[in-house]
């Protein structure tokens, strides 16, 4: 069975830390355009250079870079059979965009599983947030690494990203998030799509828990 998912949210709900383990059990790639573009910044690609005052303001990319970059990403033979999008579509624009190239090959997108977290608790949990070269998640408190500073799992050096500094993060929740990603939900609502949403709060586990009981029932 073909498994199209997005997970949806605002900056902060966990989608980095709980999709890679969802996509796992799933079988699905995790598809990231944030981790695409950051390691475009960081091999110096002009994708990279293109993207990176965007990124550094918590602004949008332009649709125009970022939905090629996808298209081309879910062509590939690991996304055949479904795959899981984190970040992606964040406006209604790109919604369109990537239905219009889903329906052309008879697909489509299967469910949108949101993870709902207030404004307060995502600006307590952003700033305490880190990661490493190669986009492991981590948190000072919440999240700790088994030595500090350093990614338990490549050994890489932990930092914050520069997107998190919190007049940005205000600035990506607000004029971003909820002014052109959140009406995403409203798109998929409206051609009926189904959505389950589950609180973001407690561990990573207990939200793990409940993604995977509501994939089901979507
Ligand atoms: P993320 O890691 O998903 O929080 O993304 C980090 C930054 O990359 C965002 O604040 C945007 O600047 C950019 N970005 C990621 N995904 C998209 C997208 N679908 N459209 C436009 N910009 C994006």
């Amino acid at each position: 069975m073909r498994r199209n998912l997005l997970i949806f949210g605002p900056p902060g709900a966990g989608k980095g830390t709980q999709a890679p383990r969802l996509a796992a059990e799933l079988g699905v790639p995790h598809v990231a355009t944030g981790d695409m573009l950051r390691a475009n910044l960081r091999d110096g690609t002009p994708l990279g250079s293109k993207a990176k005052a965007f990124m550094a303001a918590g602004e949008l990319v332009p649709d125009g870079l970022v939905i090629e970059m996808l298209l081309d990403r879910i062509a590939r033979p690991d996304a055949v059979g479904g795959f899981l999008l984190d970040g992606f579509p964040r406006n209604v624009a790109q919604a369109e965009a990537l239905d219009a190239a889903l329906a052309a090959s008879g697909s489509r997108i299967d469910g949108l599983l949101v993870l709902e977290v207030s404004e307060d608790e995502l600006v307590s949990r952003i700033s305490g947030r880190l990661t490493c070269p190669e986009g492991h998640p981590w948190h000072a408190t919440a999240n700790p690494p088994a030595v500090d500073g350093v990614c338990d799992v490549c050994g890489g050096v932990l930092s914050r990203r520069a997107d998190d500094e919190a007049d940005v993060v205000r600035n990506r929740y607000r004029n971003v998030y909820l002014a052109q990603t959140e009406p995403v939900r409203g798109h998929y609502h409206a051609i009926g799509t189904r959505e389950v949403a589950v609180a973001g709060t407690g561990s990573t586990d207990d939200v793990y828990g409940r993604l995977r009981a509501a994939i089901d029932t979507l």
